[in-house]
């Protein structure tokens, strides 16, 4: 077997398979055994339970994967990567391969419980924030992406690295840091600390009965959005762009004056307790939400 765990080994490898590394897609491997094996661990899953590998590379994680016995759909873009793991792993009936831009292929596929991924920086966020906006939600999620989308992914409201991404991530999962991956681990070396990140489908309990996180009105993602667009702007401000934007804003037919849509959106802060002069960066996900009730209610926005 090809030996994951030595930078020499996968150059020797590489050449003799007349393959180079691609920078566009983000291609870095991940050379440290150790923390290959907590990530697999981490991911939860147990023998025959499927897995979704995002840019198996060469197979390092996938190898991992298919030792555990979990059945494995993987999905990369490299053809020179697609041409190998299609030679490494022909014996293996548990492992299929998608092959193309994951953020085309994912949607014609069955979501799995399960998702791993060492993601190319230049299509992480992207990827997963298509995944929570389209309402595919995995049980567990184990993602090593670079350090500072990591902590925009796990950040609370009031931190300074609290984002509409981390809205995003949080409407849906409960995230954890699980490591810093320094770029020591990587072959070849990238420039930035990365790190590795467990994310589990909310539950929260009713009740004292598990019920899932709640439905989300369709403009709750656009919203938030719109409401950190301008960081230093205030909520009122952003809220008021956002209406404007929509051009959905009518009264009787009529398109109201921007002095109008300004009383609403005043009124629709004071209907939800928020205060004018409130930033997004100091709401929680409960704001958000009942914001965009309110909005969904008063049919502003369809
Ligand atoms: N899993 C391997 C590892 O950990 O050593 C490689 C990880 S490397 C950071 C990212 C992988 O994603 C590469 O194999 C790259 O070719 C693949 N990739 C990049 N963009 C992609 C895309 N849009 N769709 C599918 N795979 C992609």
């Amino acid at each position: 077997m090809l030996n994951y765990n030595s930078a020499a080994a996968l150059r020797t490898f590489l050449d003799q398979e007349g393959l180079g590394m691609q920078k566009k897609f983000g291609q870095n491997f991940l050379i440290n055994p150790k923390i290959r094996q907590t990530l697999v661990e981490a991911l939860g899953a147990k023998s025959g339970d499927e897995v979704w590998e995002i840019g198996p590379g060469l197979g390092a994680m996938t190898a991992l994967l298919l030792e555990k016995s979990f059945s494995v759909k993987a999905f990369e873009i490299d053809l020179g990567f697609i041409r190998v793991l299609k030679k490494l792993f022909a014996e293996e009936n548990r492992f299929e391969l998608i092959e193309g831009d994951v953020l085309k292929t994912w949607q014609q596929e069955t979501p799995a419980p399960f998702l791993l991924g060492n993601l190319p920086y230049n299509v992480a966020a992207t990827l997963l924030a298509n995944f929570i906006e389209k309402g595919c939600v995995f049980s567990r999620m184990v993602v090593t992406v670079q350090k500072e989308v990591a902590l925009r992914m796990t950040a609370a409201a009031g931190s300074k690295d609290y984002s509409s991404f981390s809205v995003l991530c949080a409407s849906v999962y409960n995230t954890k840091p699980l490591m810093t991956i320094t770029p020591s681990s990587f072959f070849p070396q990238p420039n930035v600390d990365s790190m590795g990140v467990l994310l589990e489908k909310k539950l929260p309990v009713k009740n004292g009965e598990p019920s899932e996180y709640p439905e989300y009105p369709k403009v709750f993602y656009p919203l938030v959005r719109s409401l950190f667009a301008a960081r230093r702007k205030t909520v009122k401000n952003n809220l008021f762009s956002f209406l404007l934007s929509r051009k959905q804003v009518f009264s009787q037919g009529k398109p109201l004056t921007d002095e109008m849509t300004r009383e609403m959106c005043t009124a629709i802060l004071e209907e939800n307790g928020i205060k004018e002069n409130q930033r997004a960066e100091n709401m929680g996900i409960d704001e958000f939400l009942s914001l965009a009730k309110t909005l969904e209610n008063m049919r502003i926005y369809r």
